[in-house]
């Protein structure tokens, strides 16, 4: 700050950028990130698991979203502390990778900053923690590895690929339905999945939701379904053995684009250019009919008079159909997009066996079923529900769900869960504690106390003492020599996440730890915040 005059002798402060800053340096700036970090971790952590809660979001227009996945509900909560930001982010990245395990990862990444807290108030310098952090993610990784368990499956044998994604669907809403759900999704993954490759491409599985029905009435479909109707209410609602036109271009009497100046001054020239405009149209539909097409599924709209010369015509049509669905379609039926409407050949149109038109309830809703398609490899999700909010969890859901299906098509290792895999890794990281004589092994100890924290919180949220129920299961794992041995939520009966067919895939939970380990790292270096000030 310095005292200046102006020309006039007036005095005036002058602040210099940074001071209008505020600005938090050294431990000041570590222990408040890890507050704002573990502050997150805490909203989290009583959603997970088979009893965890669920979460109401409200938008600022007035929609809710009821939902317990991690990754939903941090991007819906409009945080704006950059630290918070990390970790929304870093449930993000498990999303994308992953798909599953979004809660756990924060849940995970606070316990961490917890334990780091502790050290830096001993006095350990924020770097060595951050690399006793990285030994021992390294250790727990190695160690989950080892007591991973490969499991076969085929086109005939998908129960153990069901269970797994039974116990993705066991701390959702729609645990009722979890079977058949489960069994839908391993269903929708091997139609589209490539065994050969190891590969499954989830955009061909497209999932669509209608409010009305019962969970139960979801339905795995070998086609695509749109949510539109025939354009007209008396064109045909069923078509066997459809060839379809797919057009993004418009379907009508070609519009001026630029203006232009039209001399109608008498009836005769009106009537001319009517007639010309129908012939134009006339034509159109005579070029489909010539090239084989028995439907025509366009981008565009057409008006009410061609719809009406369409049902003259006998060529059925569907209007208004999105980009994202036509290119669905021309996937599943082996049609090509045409852009032009001239380009129309008998090769581009798509073949589906079958094209009916199902209603639903007593409103106006009706939806066009697309099956038998030339190319099967794209299958649709029907999902049917109370509410919009249920609708919308129930895909939230049933991604999850497909996501854990395609990670054990890519590799087929799958860890027990129920905080087992936590448990036993916590053994081994303070085992191989030991064996580093620095600083480093107060930071690898944190790390085992760390993992603890993902069976501590499944036992709170089921009603159990954490620490009571943790030692016991910790002490029968080492006793049985059983990494099997986790928390027992629904009150089972047993500790054996085995027999209760708790899993979780390999892949996942090595993601959890290792992204978890890296944000923390990324905290722990940061000690100078600077931030523009409130006023
Ligand atoms: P995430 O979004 O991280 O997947 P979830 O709320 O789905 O979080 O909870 C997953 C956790 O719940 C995992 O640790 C999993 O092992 C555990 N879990 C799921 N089902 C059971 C069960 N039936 N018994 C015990 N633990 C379970």
């Amino acid at each position: 700050m310095a005292l200046a005059f102006d020309d006039y002798g007036r005095p005036f402060i002058i602040l210099r950028e940074q001071e209008q800053k505020s600005r938090l340096k050294g431990l000041d700036a570590q222990k408040s990130n890890i507050a704002a970090g573990k502050a997150i971790a805490r909203i989290l952590r009583t959603s997970l698991g088979p009893k965890g809660m669920d979460k109401i979001m409200q938008s600022p227009d007035g929609d809710i979203t009821i939902t317990n996945d991690g990754a939903t509900i941090l991007q819906m909560m409009d945080v704006d502390n950059q630290i918070a930001k990390l970790m929304v982010e870093l449930s993000q990245s498990q999303d994308y990778e992953i798909g599953d395990g979004t809660t756990g990862v924060v849940v995970m990444a606070g316990a961490l900053l917890e334990q780091a807290e502790k050290l830096l108030e001993r006095g350990i310098h924020p770097v060595r923690v951050a690399e006793g952090y990285e030994m021992a993610s390294k250790v727990a990784v190695e160690h989950l590895e080892h007591i991973s368990h490969k499991f076969t499956f085929g086109a005939n044998n998908i129960e153990p690929l069901v269970q797994t994604c039974m116990t993705t669907l066991s701390s959702k809403i729609v645990n009722r339905c979890k079977r058949s759900l489960a069994e839908i999704a391993v269903k929708a993954v091997l139609a589209v999945a490539d065994l050969e490759r190891k590969d499954v491409n989830l955009d061909l599985i497209k999932i669509e939701g209608k409010v009305g029905g019962k969970l139960e009435d979801t339905e795995l479909i070998y086609g695509i379904i749109i949510d539109k109707d025939m354009s007209h209410p008396q064109m045909p609602k069923q078509i066997q053995d459809a060839h379809i036109a797919i057009l993004t271009c418009p379907f009508e009497p070609p519009k001026p684009k630029t203006k232009h100046k039209v001399d109608i001054d008498t009836v005769e020239k009106f009537e001319t250019l009517r007639l010309q405009e129908k012939k134009y149209f006339d034509d159109m539909v005579q070029k489909c009919k010539d090239v084989g097409a028995t439907l025509v599924i366009c981008q565009w709209g057409f008006d009410d008079e061609a719809n009406h010369l369409l049902m003259n015509r006998n060529l059925p049509a569907v209007r208004w159909v999105g980009g994202v669905e036509l290119e669905l379609i021309a996937i599943a039926t082996g049609g090509r997009i045409v852009p032009r409407f001239q380009e129309l050949t008998t090769e581009k149109l798509g073949k589906a066996g079958l094209v009916r038109e199902k209603s639903f309830g007593t409103t106006k809703d009706r939806m066009l079923y697309i099956e038998q398609c030339a190319n099967s490899r794209a299958v649709t999700i029907f999902i049917r529900g109370g509410n919009k909010m249920m609708i919308e969890e129930t895909k939230r859901s049933i991604h999850d769900a497909l996501c854990v299906a395609r990670n054990l098509i890519r590799n087929n290792s799958i860890v027990y869960g129920g905080g087992s895999a936590e448990i036993s890794c916590s053994v081994a990281v303070e085992a191989a504690a030991d064996k580093y004589p620095g600083v480093e092994q107060y930071a690898i100890r944190a790390f085992a106390d760390a993992l603890d924290a993902v069976p501590m919180a499944l036992a709170e949220n089921s009603g159990l003492q954490p620490i009571e129920t943790l030692t016991a299961v910790k002490s029968q794992q080492i006793k049985e020599n059983n990494p099997c041995c986790g928390i027992d939520c629904n009150d089972v009966g047993t500790n054996d996440m085995r027999e209760q067919n708790v899993f979780e895939t390999l892949i996942g939970k090595q993601q959890q730890l290792l992204l978890a380990t890296q944000v923390v790292k990324m905290i722990l270096k940061i000690d100078d915040v600077i931030s523009p000030s409130e006023y």
